[in-house]
């Protein structure tokens, strides 16, 4: 996925995180080869960051040809998590990687210091239809080496009436073995009609439920498909319900602490940092080795804004 939308944050002041509240997502267009236009409820206005999730994006379900054709762009500080309902894209990275990822299969890229990556749907007999998230690298460890991972045999389990699938994390003694660089929890959830349950979760986690399909009463929020609905640090379970048959994200992690600089599709900690990688990646630096991305057009980062850019947080 590659980030062409900075709006929220030129924004200049830090967020200060609401008490629980329901986010709006924003339509961005993914690149201009790309059918597909996404869906962004993270990074927002009032909220940075829930854990360490900084970037959810939700595209799809379409049946459009070439709905998803990002070519080669970079990365820095974060990992990228891709997750599918339906559909296939295929991965390519610098670190000469290829992975059809798949329904149900976890994409797992850490970008630490730098690493260019290209994202293409492929199989136009299926619908696509997922999710891109990041997860922001605490400053200990973002400037690590780059890795790819793919895990295919991820835990499910059932929670009364729903279906749990968990892809990063851990959730009520299911844990998958996707490597995290702060304590975080992702997990998709079926959630049969008619069912009502108190679902637990960490008190030291703050979540997000990111509605899919069906909508659902989330704490007697009511959350539509594509809305983000935040929930604060304390709570020791969750109230949902649903008349219709839903699926829904859990995303969760403790409150990333560290302000950050996000542009693009970088993660520093200063303006000038954002500079450097911009400048790194438009002279084809060895941080960004090149790779045949089968599509063409390696995207040129776009001109930075007439601003120094700040580094941006949530209020605690
Ligand atoms: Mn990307």
């Amino acid at each position: 996925m590659s980030n062409r939308s900075e709006d929220p944050n030129l924004a200049s002041e830090d967020s200060i995180p609401p008490s629980e509240i329901t986010l709006d997502p924003r339509i961005v267009k993914l690149t201009t080869r790309s059918g597909v236009d996404v869906k962004r409820t993270l990074p927002h206005r009032r909220l940075r960051t829930i854990g360490a999730w900084c970037f959810v994006d939700y595209f799809g379900p379409t049946d459009q040809l070439n709905a998803m054709s990002v070519a080669a762009h970079p990365h820095t500080g974060l990992q990228t998590v891709s997750w599918l309902f339906s559909g296939e894209v295929e991965h390519r990275d610098s670190l000469g990687s290829v992975q059809v990822i798949v329904p149900g299969e976890l994409n797992l890229m850490t970008s630490g210091k730098g690493i260019a990556h290209s994202e293409l749907s492929i199989n136009q007999n299926s619908q696509l239809h997922g999710v891109q998230l990041w997860t922001a690298l605490p400053d200990q460890d973002r400037n690590c080496e780059p890795t790819f991972n793919h895990y295919s045999n991820l835990p499910n389990f059932e929670f009364q009436s729903i279906s749990v699938r968990v892809f990063i994390g851990e959730m009520l003694g299911h844990g998958s073995l996707a490597k995290t660089y702060t304590p975080l929890v992702g997990a998709e959830l079926h959630v049969p009609a008619n069912t009502q349950v108190q679902f637990p979760i960490e008190p030291d986690f703050e979540y997000g439920v990111l509605a899919v399909e069906g909508d659902v009463s989330v704490n007697t929020n009511r959350v539509v498909s594509g809305q983000l609905h935040y929930i604060p640090q304390g709570g020791q379970q969750i109230s949902l319900s649903s008349s219709n048959e839903a699926k829904l994200m859990l995303l969760g992690g403790q409150p990333f602490t560290e302000k950050i600089v996000m542009w693009w599709n970088f993660i520093g900690r200063s303006h000038d940092e954002i500079v450097k990688m911009r400048e790194e990646w438009q002279s084809h630096s060895p941080q960004f080795p090149d790779f045949d991305d089968q599509i063409g057009g390696r995207i040129p980062a776009p001109t930075l804004p007439n601003l120094r850019l700040s580094p941006r947080g949530n209020l605690r």
